[in-house]
């Protein structure tokens, strides 16, 4: 339990805002509230960061906690290989528990497809110093002997993957921003944002109005809605992702694990719960706002996938489900850099199903970027006005989910 006067240190609803900033960071979940952590650190920029509603209220506080490095791209790969470096770290440094747990993640292909995959990337691993090895679907039993391995054709484990509990992960970036003078302002929206001559000015919920000279969209699946009304239009669009967690169990599962063939994932986490989720499209058209209803044919349809290849789950009971936003990139890459037309209003989103693992090394990207104008290589790639361009390219075929 969190006690008031510590809850209060990593944010709160009437903490004063100073009528102008250098950077306002707009959205407290991990993206903003990393970025806005390494920018004080290297900085003595004055930073305000502005949530709509309370810190975990986003998908940072909705997800799975799953951090892997096994993707298929080789500049993903690097990224995630830095990032769960720094996680190795973090909880010292932002001093809380992350309940960081280096379990490592399974991959099960059941298709000749799937398979091709695993191999390629196995290979691509080696090159970049990823410890991923490739296992038969029998020495996978020696990691999870509960598995149903009768159609699996090959699986690849990387023993450094691992899972988090979200929430803490969030409150210590925050934590740690407000103790180096970072503003973290929550249960006030940014309705509205007027381009001024030098600089923007951010319309609150609240009445208020701040002035900066700079701003980072990090409002995840809702940046579509603040993009739109200064007439910035990016392809992003918001995706309801289901998940539930089970009845906490005896530590049984060490690994997160990945059904390629539905889109299935399952862990175990510190607390016992059993945590799932599972690829599903949308219902209808493209969604165009956020969605966190949930559904009964979520638990049906992933019932099924998770009993089929553990059939010792059947006998699992569901303790809750929920639903959080996906903000989905069309081509599976982030939109990160300044908007196109608004050039000091920059956008860290896009992230679909993996910015929570990525955040560490996004937030000391972004940091460095608004910082020095330093640009990381695979900016080059998020770049946001690449749709415009109409040179996005899609790289990656390991977004789960
Ligand atoms: C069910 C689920 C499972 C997932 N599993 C994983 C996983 O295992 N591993 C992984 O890496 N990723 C996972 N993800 C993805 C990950 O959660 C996201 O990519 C990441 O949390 C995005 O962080 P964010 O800070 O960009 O957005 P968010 O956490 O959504 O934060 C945006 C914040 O902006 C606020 N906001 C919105 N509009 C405004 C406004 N106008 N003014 C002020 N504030 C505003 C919102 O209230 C919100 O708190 C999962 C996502 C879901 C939904």
């Amino acid at each position: 339990m969190i006690g008031q006067a510590k809850a209060a240190a990593m944010g709160r609803r009437d903490a004063p805002l100073p009528p102008r900033v250098d950077v306002a960071i707009i959205g407290g979940g991990i993206m903003g509230l990393s970025t806005a952590y390494h920018l004080a650190r290297s900085t003595k920029l004055r930073i305000a960061v502005l949530e709509r509603e309370y810190l975990v209220s986003g998908a940072s506080g909705r997800n799975g906690g799953g951090l892997r490095m096994q993707w298929g791209d080789a500049g993903n790969v690097a990224l995630m290989m830095e990032s769960i470096e720094m996680c190795r770290g973090l909880a010292q440094e932002l001093g809380i528990n992350l309940w960081f747990r280096q379990g490592g993640y399974l991959f099960l292909a059941r298709s000749e497809a799937g398979e091709a995959r695993l191999v390629r990337n196995e290979q691509l691993h080696r090159e970049l110093g990823a410890p991923t090895r490739l296992l038969t679907g029998a020495e996978a039993l020696e990691i999870v002997p509960q598995l149903d391995v009768s159609e699996v054709r090959l699986c690849a484990f990387n023993p450094d993957d691992g899972v988090v509990f979200p929430w803490p992960f969030v409150w210590g970036y925050a934590g740690q921003a407000v103790a180096r003078g970072v503003t973290v302002r929550t249960h006030t929206g940014v309705e509205r944002i007027e381009v001024l001559a030098d600089g923007l000015r951010l319309h609150l919920s609240t009445g208020e109005r701040l002035d900066a000279d700079r701003a980072l969209n990090a409002t995840g699946a809702w940046s579509i809605e603040l993009n739109r009304s200064l007439g910035i239009h990016l392809p992003n669009h918001p995706h309801r992702h289901e998940i539930m967690s089970s009845e906490p169990l005896k530590p049984f599962l060490d690994p997160l694990v990945v059904d390629l063939s539905t889109g299935l994932y399952f862990s175990q986490s510190t607390r016992g719960e059993v945590v799932a989720g599972i690829t599903m499209e949308d219902d209808g058209p493209t969604p165009t706002e956020v969605d966190l209803g949930s559904s009964r044919r979520f638990l049906s349809v992933l019932g099924q996938a998770l009993v089929h290849i553990m059939p010792v789950t059947a006998r699992l009971r569901v303790l809750r489900q929920w639903a959080g936003p996906y903000d989905v990139s069309p081509d599976g890459d982030a939109i990160v850099g300044p908007s196109p037309g608004v050039p000091r209003l920059y956008q860290v989103c896009g992230f679909t199903g993996h910015g929570f693992m990525m955040a560490p090394a996004v937030g000391k990207i972004v940091a460095e970027l608004l910082a020095t104008g330093k640009r990381h290589p695979m900016l080059e790639r998020w770049d946001p006005a690449r749709f415009g361009r109409g040179d996005s390219t899609r790289r990656e075929d390991m977004i789960i989910g």
